[in-house]
């Protein structure tokens, strides 16, 4: 199978890259990503997990700061995910050292808790793990000055996010999801963007293989029961194209909603961030 640019063996049978011209490729989608939201001047909170996704958006965004004027620090969030943590920790301290970027460090013990606290309650661990996350990044961000929050979701999230909104009929999730959401200084929230929201879970491994970069391919003990390790497994012939297409396809149907106002959130009692109308929002109940 040979590069469809050269007559290097490609790398991947979609699309069809040497490493060299896959690099390009790579480095395009993300520069595009940065161009098109017209992403520039900002201080952006990297949510760095260790993996691979992050790893990728770490390294990718680093050689484009000075082209668009960016600040970046990298955060990561040590929810003592079990031993797989240490891993994934050791790896985005390497990263860091390695690129000369700032890292910070959140530990969830600060506030009294542990993932494992959570097993065997009627919300699955990954979900509340979610809940704990972009909480907590949020609170980050938005208590340091940060415009964006920068994360490491791809193609294949963003399949299965849309899939799972269709399925479960939970249409306004279609709105969600974008590749870039705008700050709400209102309601306390920092600004997202997903830069590699056109790169698959693939593409990411092989960006860090062919650029040496530092991450941890140590599995999470609770992807076993993770709906969306499930879903992503069934989901493995699927080509990059029919991911690709149906994600542009929901994509281009919300370019036709006119955007909503940003409207005032209601505010947690304890902490003042935003809840979905009730007194206590879920990060302060599961801390509770
Ligand atoms: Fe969190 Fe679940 Fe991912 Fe583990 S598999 S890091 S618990 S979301
Ligand atoms: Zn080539
Ligand atoms: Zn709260």
């Amino acid at each position: 199978m040979k590069c469809q640019l050269c007559n290097n063996k490609a790398e991947l049978p979609e699309p069809k890259l040497c490493g060299k011209h896959f690099i390009n490729y790579y480095d395009k989608k993300v520069n595009h990503a940065l161009e098109s939201s017209n992403f520039k001047n900002k201080n952006v909170l990297i949510g760095l997990s260790g993996g691979k996704d992050s790893s990728a958006l770490a390294f990718a965004l680093n050689k484009l700061k000075d082209k668009f004027n960016l600040s970046i620090t990298l955060l990561f969030i040590d929810l003592k995910t079990q031993d797989c943590i240490e891993y994934w920790k050791n790896a985005a301290i390497m990263l860091a050292r390695q690129h000369k970027l700032t890292i910070e460090t959140i530990d969830i013990t600060d506030y009294g808790k542990t993932l494992k606290d959570f097993e065997n309650q009627k919300r699955p661990v990954c979900s509340t793990c979610g809940v704990i996350k972009r909480y907590l990044l949020n609170k980050y961000a938005y208590e340091n000055g940060f415009d964006f929050i920068a994360s490491g979701h791809n193609l294949d999230d963003a399949f299965y996010f849309y899939m799972k909104s269709l399925y479960s009929q939970k249409i306004d999730d279609l709105l969600k999801f974008d590749k870039l959401t705008l700050p709400d200084n209102e309601n306390n929230l920092a600004g997202r963007i997903r830069p590699l929201i056109y790169l698959t879970e693939e593409e990411n491994r092989l960006y860090c293989k062919l650029n040496n970069i530092e991450y941890s391919s140590a599995v999470c003990p609770y992807s076993k029961s993770s709906p969306q390790t499930h879903f992503k497994k069934k989901n493995t012939n699927l080509s990059r194209t029919y991911k690709y297409n149906f994600v542009r396809s929901i994509r281009k149907l919300n370019a036709k909603i006119p955007p909503e106002e940003n409207k005032k959130l209601h505010k947690c009692s304890i902490c003042g961030y935003p809840t979905s109308g009730r007194e206590k929002c879920m990060f302060c109940t599961l801390m509770g």
